[in-house]
Order: C-alpha cells, then sequence, then structure tokens
C-alpha cells in the first residue's frame, strides 16, 4: 500500500495569494515549495484510489480509466472543487464515495454529470475494495466528515482530515487495534492556537500519546504553521507532510 500526499494545504494553499512574506515568495518562485489543496492517492495491487478531489488538474494527472475511484473526506469548497470542471466530460462512469450530506456542495449533487456519487458509507461499516479494507471513521468538523482507516495484507494506514480531536467512539476504534504504521492528520495550526475545524499541534500531539503510530505525518497544514514550520523543529516522531511526499507500507 503506498498513500502520495498530492496536497498538503488547507484551504487558502501556499502561495497565499495576495501574501508577500519570504515563504510566499519562496512558494510562488518554487511551486514544489507550495502546498496544494489537501488530497493523497492510494495505491494497492494495482489499484488507485484518489482521496478528495480539491485539486483542479485532476482531468491532466488521471486519463480516463486510470482511477478505480474516488473517495471523499467531505464536500467543503477546497476538497472537491476539481470534480466542478471533471464531471462534464464524456468519461465512462466514475465511483466517487462520500458521506451522507444532501446538502453535498452546490449542484454536484444535482448534476453529477459522469460523477457516480456513492454516499451510503457510515461510520464503523468496513467495506472492502478489490482486497483493501475501509473503514469510515466519524470526525469532527462543520459538516459530515469521514477519516478512514485503511488495511490491507495486515498493514494498516489512516487518513483523518478534516478534523478538530476525534469523536470519543472513533477513538476508541482506532486504540483497539495494533499501533498504525501511519497516522496522516490534519494539522493547521502551530503550538498554543485554537482552531474551530481543525487541529492545531496541541490536539495532534495529545492523539498522538493516545493512539501511538509508528509514524505521524502532518497535513492540511495553514500558512502560518507552514511559515513555524520553517523556524522550528517538530516534536520527535511527527512529521511534516509535503506535496509529492510518498508513504509507503510493507
Ligand atoms: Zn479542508
Ligand atoms: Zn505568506
Ligand atoms: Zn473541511
Amino acid at each position: 500500500m503506498r498513500l502520495t500526499l498530492l496536497g498538503t494545504g488547507a484551504a487558502g494553499g501556499m502561495p497565499l495569494y495576495g501574501c508577500d512574506c519570504a515563504d510566499c515568495r519562496q512558494a510562488l518562485a518554487e511551486p514544489k515549495l507550495g502546498r496544494a489543496p489537501c488530497s493523497a492517492l492510494l495505491e494497492w495491487g494495482g489499484h488507485r484510489l484518489l482521496l478528495d478531489a480539491g485539486l483542479m488538474d485532476l482531468h491532466r494527472r488521471f486519463a480516463p480509466g486510470s482511477l478505480t475511484g474516488m473517495l471523499l473526506t467531505h464536500f467543503h469548497v477546497d476538497h472537491v472543487q476539481g470534480l466542478f470542471h471533471l464531471r462534464w466530460g464524456p468519461a465512462a462512469p466514475i465511483p466517487v464515495w462520500c458521506p451522507s450530506d444532501p446538502d453535498g456542495c452546490a449542484d454536484l449533487l444535482k448534476y453529477p454529470g459522469c460523477l457516480d456519487f456513492r454516499p451510503e458509507m457510515a461510520h464503523d461499516k468496513t467495506w472492502q475494495l478489490h482486497d483493501l479494507h475501509i473503514t469510515p471513521l466519524d470526525m469532527v468538523h462543520s459538516r459530515p466528515t469521514l477519516g478512514y482507516l485503511f488495511e490491507y495484507h495486515g498493514r494498516r494506514l489512516a487518513y483523518l482530515t478534516d478534523t478538530k480531536g476525534l469523536p470519543a467512539h472513533s477513538l476508541v476504534l482506532l486504540q483497539a487495534l495494533p499501533p498504525l504504521e501511519a497516522l496522516v492528520i490534519d494539522c493547521s495550526f502551530g503550538p498554543g492556537v485554537e482552531g474551530r475545524n481543525h487541529n492545531g499541534l496541541d490536539q495532534v500531539m495529545t492523539l498522538c500519546a493516545q493512539l501511538q503510530p509508528a509514524r505521524t505525518v502532518l497535513t492540511h497544514i495553514g500558512h502560518d504553521f507552514h511559515r513555524w514550520l520553517q523556524r522550528h523543529p517538530l516534536p520527535r516522531g511527527l512529521e511534516a507532510g509535503y506535496d509529492d511526499m510518498a508513504i509507503a507500507t510493507g
């Protein structure tokens, strides 16, 4: 199982439009130092699953038929904006598994085009996609949001964004398992900053103590936290994700 982080930014990304700080100037000059909308690609046994669809160039990155499907965490714009463009093409239907959220995002659910939305997942209802076991987990966010536990040939990794902490029932579920090989978690803010809908470093450290993952990779990184990361080391065991970072298990 291999997870590639395609985007590791918060909604505004890096560079932040209109910001003239040194880090935004650097990200503008060298795109690989920037952060695209938060998304990832999971690959296993010849299959490819796109996690969230916030990138605006999906049609160039993924030829028709090259994805087994897409898996959405939730319907906030920065996680689905790439679908607005993609849906009108004559491509074969693409399964898009997503949380049940009747509001969706704008008219996506009303006019799906080639997207085959499947809003039937629920917390702790494990399902299987070509040998990959997927367990949806409730998150704490401003609209229905699911994180995902992936299990493949005894290897486990969790992709948890967007969330502030975890609901007790999601935490208990993960704590009942052997430690994760990798935890990829939403961390938008630096130490001492309390967000409304996203983890900061303090919440992530609490979760790490509770879950004891073998490695923890931070994603959904906000502008100010990105700047903090250029100037401070992270506590032991934590890694800052970056665009195109690959995380392999097994
Ligand atoms: Zn987001
Ligand atoms: Zn800036
Ligand atoms: Zn969100």
